[in-house]
């Protein structure tokens, strides 16, 4: 049976249940923008079952966790959160309570899930999430607890219905999957073998992303730079964005991540040439020190991420570089950490995402010696915040008394007041009406914080 037949079985018996009240459902997303991008295909696919959305517990008919296995912190806030529902449940014996994601996808979780928390009624793994529909079917109606996970057929399911949570960004995901095996990093065992779409898809969604209104496209992937890599077709990441960047419209396109072993500069090219593409790349670097980067199975090295870093400044002067960084991992000396500090000096990032390493079980790291005690390393992670605030405020500071492109979001929090967006995902706060919300403008950047800036509108666009 097709998942469109399912969502009309589940639509009649849940109407059924309810008295003709449409049910209602709440899904909470942990981790990436994969995961952003996967629940926005699961309320798709609940929508099409005639739930409606909620935000409150006591609320929802179903409630489903999407989860992130990336670090141990993201795990215990889901046992937490899961944990509290269980009076929830008791007083609503209804209630489906379905658990989903990376998490989900490790064996020893999905056990834990079984034996200690028998209120959990579905769990599945990322790799079901396209038969998401039959799922639900079955755990309606044979009453029984489902679990299901580990199937890796490696096909993409296209054409399942998507929920976009937001009308001005949209997640467009190129490809599934990472074959990298960063030696800390549980991703390529929950998410499976890298796979990419095939163009023609990414093109016919993306055109209808524009058509439908959206202003801010990203372009997602684990590492988007070896797009292409299992496909028949000849072609590669700088030239499918270019592609995309050659859609009519009034749009921004950005795109994450990029691996800097597989950044080229035809990639840097294209980015400099495009008509929509953002001169924003987020480029994770993970460490400054050589010796660290090998145990981290990376495959490259300081100075070839200088290397790119310096092409793409040369290609664009104003462009904004962000990243991800890891504090502490096994065998890391003070030493080792100070490079990684000099290279957070020398690019001037304009933010960085922050991580100290975290053990997951599976991984290669698992296996080395790591001698330095928690207490230091959240030592070492404070000094390195200290060290990117004064950078993010001197990148920030450059923007004084410019003019420059934004994206207007939203309302801010103080009263009169709107939130936009640079190009470089900074974040500006102006005063304005609220019918400029969704518009492209400019505006004169009066004042820099650390991490936004303070503008006055001059015109919108
Ligand atoms: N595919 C992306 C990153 C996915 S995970 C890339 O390669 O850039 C997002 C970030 O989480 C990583 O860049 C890394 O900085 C961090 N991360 C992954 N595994 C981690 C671990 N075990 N401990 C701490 N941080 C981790
Ligand atoms: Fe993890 Fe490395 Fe793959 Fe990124 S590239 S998802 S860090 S294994």
């Amino acid at each position: 049976m097709e998942n469109v037949e399912y969502c009309g079985l589940i639509s009649n018996l849940l109407l059924q249940r309810t008295n003709g009240k449409a049910p209602r459902a709440l899904v909470r997303t942990y981790g990436c923008q994969q995961n952003v991008s996967d629940s926005e295909k699961i309320k798709g696919m609940l929508s099409h079952m005639g739930y409606e959305f909620t935000q409150n517990n006591n609320d929802a008919d179903i409630i489903i966790f999407n989860t992130c296995a990336v670090r141990e912190h993201a795990e215990d806030r889901v046992f937490g959160n899961v944990g509290a529902l269980k009076a929830l449940k008791k007083k609503k014996p209804h209630l489906i309570i379905a658990l989903c994601g990376c998490m989900m996808e490790q064996s020893h979780i999905a056990d834990k899930i079984k034996k200690s928390f028998p209120f959990v009624n579905l769990v599945f793994g990322t790799h079901s999430l396209s038969h998401f529909p039959q799922l639900i079917y079955k755990t309606i109606t044979e009453e029984k607890r489902i679990f299901e996970r580990g199937i890796d057929d490696n096909t993409i399911a296209e054409d399942v219905p998507i929920k976009r949570d937001g009308n001005l960004k949209a997640f467009l995901p190129i490809m599934y999957g990472c074959d990298n095996f960063c030696s800390y990093c549980v991703v390529p065992y929950v998410r499976g073998r890298e796979r990419s779409r095939n163009s023609f898809n990414i093109l016919k969604e993306a055109k209808s992303i524009v058509d439908e209104g959206y202003k801010d496209i990203t372009l997602l992937g684990q590492n988007v730079n070896s797009y292409g890599k299992n496909l028949d077709e000849e072609i590669n990441f700088a030239q499918l964005l270019k592609e995309v960047d050659n859609i009519k419209g009034d749009f921004w396109l950005r795109f994450m991540t990029s691996h800097p072993k597989d950044a080229t500069k035809e990639l840097i090219d294209a980015m400099a040439s495009g008509k929509h593409i953002c001169h924003h790349l987020h480029l994770p670097f993970q460490s400054g020190s050589n010796r660290i980067l090998k145990l981290m199975n990376r495959h490259y090295t300081r100075e070839k991420y200088l290397e790119i870093v310096s092409y793409a400044k040369e290609k664009m002067p104003d462009i904004s570089i962000t990243s991800d960084v890891i504090v502490g991992f096994p065998g890391e000396t003070y030493e080792d950490f100070c490079s990684t500090l000099s290279l957070i000096r020398e690019v001037g990032f304009t933010s960085l995402f922050t991580f100290i390493y975290s053990k997951r079980a599976g991984t290669l790291a698992t296996k080395m010696e790591d001698p330095i005690s928690a207490k230091e390393k959240s030592k070492w992670f404070k000094e390195l915040l200290a060290v990117q605030n004064e950078v993010s405020e001197e990148q920030s500071r450059k923007y004084e008394g410019k003019t420059v492109k934004v994206l207007i979001e939203g309302r801010a929090n103080e009263l009169g007041k709107l939130t936009a967006r640079t190009q470089g995902n900074i974040i500006v706060d102006l005063k304005g009406d609220e019918n400029l919300i969704g518009k492209f403008a400019m505006v004169k950047i009066t004042k820099a914080q650390n991490w936004f800036l303070k503008g006055e509108l001059v015109n919108t666009l």
